[in-house]
């Protein structure tokens, strides 16, 4: 079943103590809330056990920002996805522009990071977007196409059937600038449609694709009224509670 989910990405914001306070007052925040998406955040690895910790018996979803292309073995300084898992996160975000644009993630090694985050046990948001130069080309569907494809498509379809898809269009991410709702629907609506294709209507109709980019208590509502919008991954807005819980209630 596709599931609605707004997801915060921290990014490489908040100490551990900051992180443990804004976890701590979201939870408050929403205990008693009827709810109608799933709440994740996305954190540094170092916040990842602690805030699993105080995530617990609330619903609150932990997610990595990152995971390893290798399961084990001498890469100092790299975080495998069993190590993720045993942190208590349950999800991990994979491909964000900001990771393909400067440290210089392929396709195929992003193809590495989810085969290993689905074996571990946990549940990819696989980031998608197009630059400026290729939305003003009109090559954004092209440039979607393509990152699916080739990272995602050697999936077996049960293995697909996991993924959470993030579209970000990357002139969008920290910018102030969102995709209209139109924008956003129209290439959202042309993701399922592609995953049709390869894997059947089923599965991409249960494909959950999320809108991220300068989305906010302003604009979501908007953004997730439309049908083949399923929720939100959030940057800046995803900092402080003030800001996060109108998100997650636009739904
Ligand atoms: C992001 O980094 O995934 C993002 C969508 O950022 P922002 O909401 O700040 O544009």
């Amino acid at each position: 079943m596709r599931k609605n989910i707004v997801a915060g990405n921290w990014k490489m914001n908040k100490t551990l103590c900051e992180g443990k306070s804004f976890i701590e007052e979201l939870k408050s925040t929403l205990s008693g809330k009827q709810l109608r998406c799933e709440v994740i955040i996305g954190a540094p690895f170092i916040h990842l056990a602690s805030i699993a910790e105080l995530a617990t018996d609330s619903p609150i979803g932990i997610a990595a920002e990152n995971c390893a292309d290798k399961a084990e073995g001498a890469y100092t300084g790299e975080v495998s996805a069993a190590m993720v898992a045993s942190t208590g996160a349950s999800y991990v975000i994979l491909g964000h522009s900001e990771r393909r644009a400067y440290y210089g993630e392929t396709d195929q090694i992003l193809t590495e990071k989810v085969k290993l985050a689905l074996a571990n046990g946990l549940t990819p948001i696989f980031c998608i977007g197009e630059v400026k130069e290729e939305r003003e080309a009109g090559k954004h569907f092209e440039v979607v196409e393509q990152q699916i494809a080739q990272a995602l498509f050697s999936l077996s379809a049960e293995d697909f059937g996991k993924i959470v898809l993030a579209y970000e269009p990357v002139w969008a991410i920290g910018t102030g600038l969102t995709a209209t709702s139109d924008q956003a629907q129209e290439i959202h609506a042309h993701i399922r449609s592609f995953i049709a294709n390869k894997y059947g209507a089923q599965i991409a109709e249960d494909c959950t694709i999320l809108y991220g980019g300068s989305c906010n208590a302003g604009n979501a509502q908007e953004l997730f009224s439309r049908p083949d919008v399923d929720g939100g991954l959030i940057g800046g807005a995803s900092l402080s509670v003030e800001k996060f819980l109108p998100i997650i209630e636009a739904f």
